[in-house]
């Protein structure tokens, strides 16, 4: 026999279990909404987590000075290292100095936020382990893992506590394949902002358990006045931490796609292997792009605090306002966010019959006022709808407006409730005849 095999006969090219196995749950649960907006109304959409939306917000002239300045750079032309510029990781460490003594070496540069969160990942879970995350949370953790056979593993949030973790639900949920916890402060959707000691909590049961932490802070720093932000890894005495962070939402630059990691390892748990497999797997993109990496250090070092601030400001009068408009929803209920950029809404589903998921209030929200929110199902909360803050003043007062008037059209009133009951009352007829139908027990 030949060494060769006979080869295909016939033309059979599939996309791989990987490729089939990855799915961004965003995406798809808005791509199956049927959100045909009314052509009366100009659409307003509260759904996209991208400050740079509406055009309102914008990064201070020095950031985009760096950029333009950078690109006359020989350097910010070729490749740099796998794990980024050397003077770009210095910048990070000595910016990130509120998370504990953090130098160059502890920093990998990565293509946005999202690349490092798959860098922690990878590094940590095998095919097989589980990586715990707050429920609801930002489902980027299931796009990344799930295609590689990392199991998502679920721990409740409490929306009636500032959405402070279950701690007991998380120690619950740990098991000896648990790979990592993921805490995602301020966090997206609920906008809350965790206090020393809950951190410190979350910390304990990390510890007791031998749980590395992986520490989502793309919000750091964004939090409301009376609220203080502290990044978990500044409170961590033994356990690992690999915080996660980028410019994308402080700097309103998202799709300028530069993010990083700090490894914070005070006791050597994780060990130099943890570092190698993070040079190994920063290898697969050649390291992220240079342009902003030589911008970095200007950025970092230039942009004024009062940038930071109104930024800030803007967005907690956003929460303020739109806290105020919809608590005169009836059937709503939102709940004010202390950071971050968004703001949950629970819908009481028990008071719009009409509807029977938080999906089709959504969606009817869309045909009828052209307002669109984000369905809770796309952070695995249903009942819930999330909003964004950073839509200016007057499109964010007209679009709660609008919600307002959609609650108060659908919500269900005496008299509705009586031409709904008398419509229950035939399924139910149908029912007892069909239980009559069947044979009697006794
Ligand atoms: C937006 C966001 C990210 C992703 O940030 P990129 O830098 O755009 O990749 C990560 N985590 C959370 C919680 C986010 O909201």
């Amino acid at each position: 026999m030949s060494g060769r095999s006979q080869g295909r006969r016939a033309w059979e090219v599939r996309a791989s279990a990987l490729a089939r196995n990855t799915h961004n749950p965003i995406r798809s649960i808005v791509e199956n909404l049927q959100v045909e907006p009314n052509p009366e109304k100009q659409l307003i959409a509260l759904s996209v987590g991208d400050p740079t939306t509406f055009g309102n917000l914008n990064p201070p002239e020095q950031v985009i000075q760096a950029v333009r300045e950078s690109i006359e750079w020989h350097t910010s032309r070729g490749y740099g290292s796998m794990v980024g510029h050397p003077e770009a990781r210095q910048a990070v460490a000595e910016y990130s100095a509120h998370q504990g003594p953090v130098t160059a070496d502890d920093v990998v540069l990565s293509s946005g936020c999202s690349h490092a969160i798959e860098l922690a990942i990878t590094v940590l879970a095998n095919s097989g382990q589980n990586v715990l995350v707050p429920r609801p949370g930002f489902l980027i953790y299931k796009t990344v893992a799930e295609g590689l056979g990392i199991e998502i593993k679920y721990y409740k949030l409490l929306p009636n506590q500032q959405w402070k973790v279950d701690l007991e639900d998380l120690e619950n949920q740990i098991d000896d394949d648990t790979a990592a916890i993921v805490v995602i402060n301020p966090s997206n959707p609920c906008g809350s902002v965790y206090e020393k000691n809950h951190l410190n909590e979350i910390l304990d049961i990390a510890a007791r358990n031998c749980v590395p932490i992986i520490a989502d802070e793309i919000y750091e720093h964004l939090v409301f006045s009376g609220h203080e932000f502290t990044s978990i890894a500044a409170l961590s005495q033994d356990v690992p931490v690999i915080t996660c962070g980028g410019l994308t939402k402080r700097f309103l630059v998202p799709g300028w796609r530069m993010g990083w990691l700090i490894v914070h390892d005070r006791h050597n748990i994780l060990g130099k292997e943890i570092r190698k497999g993070l040079c190994n797997l920063a290898g697969k993109i050649l390291g992220p792009n240079t342009l902003i990496q030589r911008a970095l250090p200007t950025i970092l070092k230039t942009t004024p605090q009062s940038f930071f601030d109104e930024v800030v400001l803007f967005i907690e009068n956003q929460a303020k306002l739109a806290y105020e408009e919809l608590r005169r929803a009836p059937g709503l209920r939102p709940i004010m966010p202390q950071g971050a950029m968004y703001m949950m809404i629970e819908i009481k589903m028990a008071q719009f019959p009409e509807f029977k998921t938080e999906l089709q209030f959504v969606e009817r929200l869309v045909s009828e006022q052209s307002v669109f929110c984000l369905p809770g199902e796309c952070f695995c909360f249903p009942n819930y709808m999330r909003i964004v803050l950073t839509v200016p003043e007057d499109i964010m007062r007209e679009a709660c407006q609008r919600i307002v008037a959609f609650c108060q059209e659908h919500i269900v009133t005496k008299d509705k409730l009586k031409e709904i009951d008398t419509n229950v009352v035939l399924p139910n007829a149908s029912e007892v005849i069909c239980n009559d139908a069947l044979p009697r027990v006794s």
